[in-house]
């Protein structure tokens, strides 16, 4: 008797190598056959960046390429998956289909119904988390509530990594990552019955390069630090853990590099962990590999902090899950009444990086020519967006998701929350002041004239103060906000506010 088959739903977890959802499946059955949905509602909404765009294009690419270097296929349907798995189920006369949980309040509501349409039509649903070291439901206080600040929930979420790395293989509950299936069998739809065939030969399949849906391409792809496809991110992730020589890679100088937007002294991984062509367990194996080969205490430092910044992620992932409503607004409710000013053409000089500062400039235009903004100059503009320019932050997250190639709506939800001060962060009021932050971080002005060249004759004082005189200018525009008024304005505003 043949084995049954199964189908694996890909979403956001782009990869074959120590995909936990998969490698469940392919422990039942060898008779697997992988699927992507592409779902208008998602890659047609206004807030898809087409750097996400390509990143899935080309991550699908591979993926596909796998599947069949397995022994199997991925199959891409083009419609709303809630309609498409049942009939694509039937079709390949699959008992089971199966796919890693979705922390997102909208991913959460799809795969319900999903799975009520599925067991409707009778078959069996397989799903468990896989994109986080520790689950959300078992990160809690000691009263049994949620985490809402970050301190205390990575002290309990590095004692429950360290304990769950003791358990080995992260198949048995541990956290050493697991290897891709292979050996599948495919699926022949040559060998289907009549009944399959008919509903097989109405299913939307695509091939790749006939998927409008994931667009014509991304201008700015060889820009972009995040390079797609699982192979490319673990070489991302060897390149910068061990420097691909064995010895100590940019990991090791990691803190305090990682505050310099002119150095790469980042994984550029962030795409690679949002769409899923790396697992957080194959980005925790490579930091605890870097700590065997940690040369100083400096390395091994740095290296804990590139740790938290994967318990960043996490933390806004437990967040989003247990607080969905964060999707909507602001976690503090005293900001619902804040009088934002909303001026649309402030908020259309920031998002062409044309407001006349250059540091928010120079960022602004990392973000539209490459599809990523370095993290230091993604906490500055956000804070100018907000506290200068008097915009609600919500306008500022659109515009992230409508050009990050790794928008995340956890992580930049917590971004722009921590920005405008509205979110789980205890500090009641945050302001950068730009010029400030240029001198810390850009001292030598070296980001700005790499993203301005109309500005690299500035002198470097100048470029960070923003105060450049006319005849210097050149087209380039006056600051339209003079930061100290700003802040000013921003604090008698918020001074209305209700306390809570
Ligand atoms: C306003 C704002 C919006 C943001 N939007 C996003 C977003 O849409 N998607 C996204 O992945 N990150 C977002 N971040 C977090 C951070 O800026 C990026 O993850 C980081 O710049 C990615 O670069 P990297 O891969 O080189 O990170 P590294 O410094 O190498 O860090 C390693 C990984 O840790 C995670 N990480 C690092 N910092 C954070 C953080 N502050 N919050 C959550 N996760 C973090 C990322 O997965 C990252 O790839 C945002 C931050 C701010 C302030």
């Amino acid at each position: 008797m043949s084995p049954e088959r199964w189908l694996f739903w890909h979403r956001r977890d782009l990869r074959l190598a120590d995909n936990l959802g998969l490698a469940a499946a392919a422990a039942a059955t060898p008779a697997l056959t992988g699927v992507v949905v592409l779902d208008p509602a998602e890659l047609n909404a206004p807030t898809m960046a087409p750097a996400r765009r390509w990143f899935w294009r080309e991550s699908l690419r591979e993926l596909g390429e796998r599947w069949q270097a397995a022994g199997s296929r991925l199959l891409l349907l083009e419609g709303d998956p809630v309609e498409l798995l049942p009939q694509l189920a039937a079709a390949a006369g699959a008992g089971v289909v199966a796919w890693n949980r979705d922390g997102e309040p909208l991913g959460r509501e799809r795969d319900r119904r999903v799975a009520a349409a599925l067991q409707a039509a009778g078959r069996k649903v397989l799903v468990d988390w896989d994109q986080l070291l520790i689950a959300p439901e078992q990160l809690r206080t000691g009263g049994g509530d949620p985490y809402r600040v970050y301190g205390p929930f990575l002290r309990n979420w590095r004692g429950q990594v360290e304990r769950k790395a003791l358990l080995g293989s992260a198949a048995s509950g541990g956290l050493e990552p697991v290897a891709a299936p292979s050996g599948l069998l495919d699926l022949n739809p040559e060998h289907l019955s009549d009944a399959q065939r008919q509903i097989w030969d109405r299913l939307p399949l695509r091939q790749l390069d006939t998927a409008s849906l994931l667009g014509e391409g991304f201008a700015g792809a060889e820009l972009c630090p995040c390079r797609p496809g699982e192979a490319a991110a673990l070489a991302q992730l060897q390149a910068f853990c061990d420097g691909g020589s064995g010895g100590d890679g940019p990991i090791s100088t990691y803190e305090p590099a990682r505050n310099i937007p002119s150095e790469a002294g980042t994984s550029g991984l962030s795409a690679a962990l949002a769409l899923g062509t790396l697992s957080p367990r194959q980005a925790w194996a490579a930091a605890q590999q870097a700590r065997g080969l940690a040369r100083s205490e400096e390395a091994l430092a740095a290296i804990t902090v590139w740790e938290q910044e994967l318990a960043w992620r996490e933390f806004y992932q437990q967040a989003l899950f247990h607080f969905p409503e964060l999707a909507d607004g602001p976690y503090r409710p005293q900001w619902r009444h804040f009088p934002w000013e909303n001026d649309p053409e402030r908020l259309q000089a920031w998002g062409d990086g044309l407001t006349g500062m250059p540091i928010i400039d120079a960022a602004m235009r990392q973000l539209s020519a490459s599809g990523w903004m370095h993290n230091r100059c993604r906490m500055i503009v956000a804070s100018y967006l907000v506290k200068d320019l008097i915009c609600d932050w919500r306008l500022g997250e659109r515009h992230f998701m409508a050009h990050l190639v790794d928008g995340d709506l956890a992580a930049n939800n917590g971004g722009w929350q921590w920005s405008a001060s509205s979110g789980m962060d205890p500090k009641p009021l945050r302001i950068f002041n730009p010029a400030t932050q240029a001198s810390k971080f850009d001292p030598e002005a070296n980001y700005i004239r790499h993203w301005l060249p109309e500005l690299r004759h500035v002198t470097t004082r100048d470029l960070i103060s923003g105060d450049i005189a006319p005849l210097e200018r050149r087209g380039y525009p006056e600051t339209i906000v003079v930061h100290k008024e700003q802040q000013a304005r921003f604090k008698a505003l918020y001074a209305t506010l209700p306390r809570s």
